[in-house]
């Protein structure tokens, strides 16, 4: 049967991506060999570092001055890097969910850490918009979408000082200004590519502006110097994460996924709010993410919970079981999924609410 994966992530990958990946495996750019076996300063591997570097400057219009790497670590190692290397005196925060705090907890360990707002006494069910970034601040930090808690802040906002953002969950949905960032990061493995690859977009010059000793792997500067080759790079997700970026260039780029993400959002949306065993888990339809729906049973029907989880597997839906800090569903709708499957999320829950009442 065929499968609709709503995963969170690792996640939906676009078929070409999954097809493309297997030859490379089998016969890496006509070499003969695997490009798991080839040298990454092989000459065919290196065109691959810097056509997903090109790519991701090209689809996201990225200014010059800005670096693209790809480091390993995860978004989580970012949590430390970003402090290390830009946290003088002191940092601001936004709390916007469990990605953001730890975050923050890292931060701490490299200065003063200013938590601006946070919506955490709401169950991170919102996107606090009544705050001031202070001034003297290094940099400002968001986490632009909430993968966990399902709200998203879905334009590019403004800061007096520089921004920095964790974007691991919502890159390549929606166009973006990057010459409002300082420097965005995150995994690869929700929107771009398997797990195992960190992309980061830097602007050269926030660098050298602290003064502690930065440990030479830890420093982004020592990979912007070598083209994100200082040492071996994780050769298969740069390959494979290549892939999803032709697969989008292929599709209408950025500004055609957005609206994609739009319309299957709204579909999904509009039937949580419609149903009446359903309800979005998130109040505010400006802080609902276009990426991780997030929605519980309502009251009457909990019971029903695991019912509808059952139901929905026979009709070969997957992995939309909510996180566990959460509860209730979560269906992550990343580009690469395509728009019926979210159809076929729809008619389940239209059929499961016939079937109860
Ligand atoms: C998944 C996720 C992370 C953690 O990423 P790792 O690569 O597993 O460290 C951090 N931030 C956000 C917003 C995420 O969705």
């Amino acid at each position: 049967m065929k499968k609709h994966n709503f995963y969170a992530g690792p996640s939906i990958l676009p078929q070409y991506t999954i097809e493309k990946t297997l030859e490379g495996i089998q016969n890496f750019a006509e070499t003969g060999l695997s490009v798991l076996e080839i040298s990454h300063r092989s000459k065919e591997f290196v065109a691959v570092m810097e056509e997903a570097q090109r790519l991701f400057k090209e689809l996201l219009d990225i200014p010059d001055g800005y670096s693209v790497l790809f480091l390993q670590g995860g978004a989580s190692t970012q949590f430390a890097m970003v402090p290390y290397n830009l946290l003088n005196t002191k940092a601001a925060y936004l709390d916007t969910g469990a990605w953001s705090s730890k975050a923050i907890k890292e931060a701490k360990g490299f200065g003063e850490t200013a938590v601006v707002a946070s919506s955490k006494e709401q169950g991170y069910n919102y996107i606090p918009k009544d705050y001031q970034i202070p001034e003297d601040a290094d940099y400002f930090h968001i986490t632009t979408n909430n993968t966990i808690a399902g709200t998203e802040i879905k334009e590019d906002i403004d800061s007096p000082v520089p921004l920095v953002a964790d974007m691991s969950s919502d890159i390549f949905s929606r166009p973006i200004d990057v010459s409002k960032y300082a420097l965005i990061y995150g995994g690869a493995q929700k929107n771009l590519g398997p797990a195992g690859t960190t992309f980061v977009i830097i602007k050269d010059d926030i660098l050298g502006k602290v003064n502690r000793h930065i440990p030479t792997m830890l420093n982004y500067q020592t990979h912007i110097d070598k083209g994100s080759m200082f040492n071996t790079p994780p050769v298969l997700a740069v390959f494979s994460a290549l892939q999803t970026l032709k697969w989008l260039k292929n599709n209408g780029s950025v500004a055609a996924a957005q609206k994609r993400n739009i319309e299957k959002a709204n579909l999904l949306y509009d039937e949580i709010d419609r149903n009446k065993l359903f309800k979005a888990a998130v109040p505010n339809p400006e802080d609902r993410s276009l990426m991780n729906i997030t929605f519980v049973m309502n009251d009457d029907y909990k019971q029903h919970e695991q019912d509808f989880l059952d139901y929905a597997a026979q009709q070969g839906i997957v992995g939309i079981k909510g996180h566990r800090s959460v509860g209730g569903f979560r269906a992550s709708t990343y580009n690469a999924l395509p728009k019926e499957s979210v159809e076929v999320l729809v008619k389940a829950m239209q059929d499961f609410e016939k079937r109860v009442s």
